[in-house]
């Protein structure tokens, strides 16, 4: 019987955990024997694996983080570290791995492949910061958390008739900030991709002012600056206080949305039909609602394009 085994890397996404059932259930449909990797890279070099069965990822489709539990491992990134997880492989018979996570993980999924094992890798972050899919796992789950913060965040900007600057996860990606804010009606929305000036927010907030309105939400991605510099930058230029509120690791966690889900399920099926179909490693993607299957270094080359609709979007609506 040929072996298979699954493992999360990086930071936790919700919906990792339907990946994870998919992708034994479809594994075990198609004949495999399949192994859970505890800790990502680590598991695989420590042997932590154990032999799933059907019932091993029953009750988790609906619940966020990842039951396999997941790790940043500095030994993979040496080739000592590979060697002792190929070997780890080899001995077990395993010439299959599916590898959930976000960028970084498919680095190491790409070295992995080199070493000759099938790699295939599934996209879980809740940056949505790789180019090669329209979405990732995790994304639209967080994107909703964000949502009901600042739904009620805007409650409290009313009544204090106060700036809000909502400093949102995402590293050097503003998808997160950009879908939350314009599905939450942000006033101003600032993004790594597209620059800006504090002369224009403050205009904005003038503007808004002068027609009556009580509020302004500032959606801030991360990777755009610091929330304490543009508070005091945009306060000299308004002579209004405003407040900073920093989601932080909530943004991580929940019950995945049923978008994501779907997403997750579909997603493991297809990586286990591509190990099945001998597919060259590769990651599993999806693009106008079609999944995809790129390989690696193909995919991990694609740059990341904003086409600027919902920049666009939010500038004529938060007038
Ligand atoms: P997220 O986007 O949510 O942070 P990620 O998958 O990008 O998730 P990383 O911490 O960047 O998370 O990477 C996860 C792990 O992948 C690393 O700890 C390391 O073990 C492995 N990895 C990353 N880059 C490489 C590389 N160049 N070679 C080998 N392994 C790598």
């Amino acid at each position: 019987m040929n072996k298979l085994a699954v493992l999360t890397s990086g930071g936790d996404a919700p919906g990792m955990n339907a990946a994870v059932r998919a992708a034994v259930r479809a594994g075990i449909y198609y004949n495999y024997e399949v192994y859970g990797v505890k800790r990502g890279f680590e598991g695989l070099i420590n042997g932590d694996l154990e032999k799933l069965n059907a019932s091993s990822v029953a009750d988790i489709i609906h619940k966020g983080g990842t039951f396999l539990k997941t790790a940043r491992s500095q030994a993979f990134m040496t080739p000592e570290g590979r060697k002792k997880a190929v070997d780890m492989l080899t001995s077990m018979d395993i010439r299959a791995v599916i590898v959930i996570g976000g960028d970084g993980s498919f680095r190491g999924a790409e070295a992995l492949s080199r070493e000759g094992i099938q790699t295939i890798g599934i996209p879980a972050t809740i940056d949505n910061d790789l180019a090669y899919t329209d979405f990732t796992i995790g994304f639209d789950t967080a994107v909703n958390t964000v949502l009901q913060a600042v739904t009620n965040i805007r409650d409290t900007s009313s009544s204090h008739e106060k700036t809000t600057i909502i400093e949102v996860m995402g590293r050097n990606c503003g998808d997160l900030a950009l879908y939350a804010g314009a599905a939450g009606g942000a006033e101003s929305i600032i993004v790594p991709e597209k620059p800006f000036t504090i002369k224009e927010i403050g205009e904005k907030i003038r503007r808004g002012r002068s027609r009556g309105k009580l509020h302004h939400i500032l959606m801030l991605a991360e990777g755009a600056g610091s929330a304490v510099d543009i508070q005091r930058k945009l306060e000299s230029e308004t002579g209004e206080k405003s407040r900073i509120t920093v989601l932080g690791f909530i943004q991580r966690g929940g019950d995945p949305t049923a978008s994501d889900r779907l997403l997750a399920s579909r997603m493991g099926l297809k990586a286990v039909e591509a190990c099945k179909n001998g597919t060259d490693s590769s990651l599993i993607g999806i693009r106008n609602n079609d999944l995809t299957i790129t390989k690696i270094d193909e995919a991990l080359s694609y740059k990341k394009r904003d086409d600027g609709e919902l920049t666009r979007l939010t500038e004529i609506l938060s007038t």
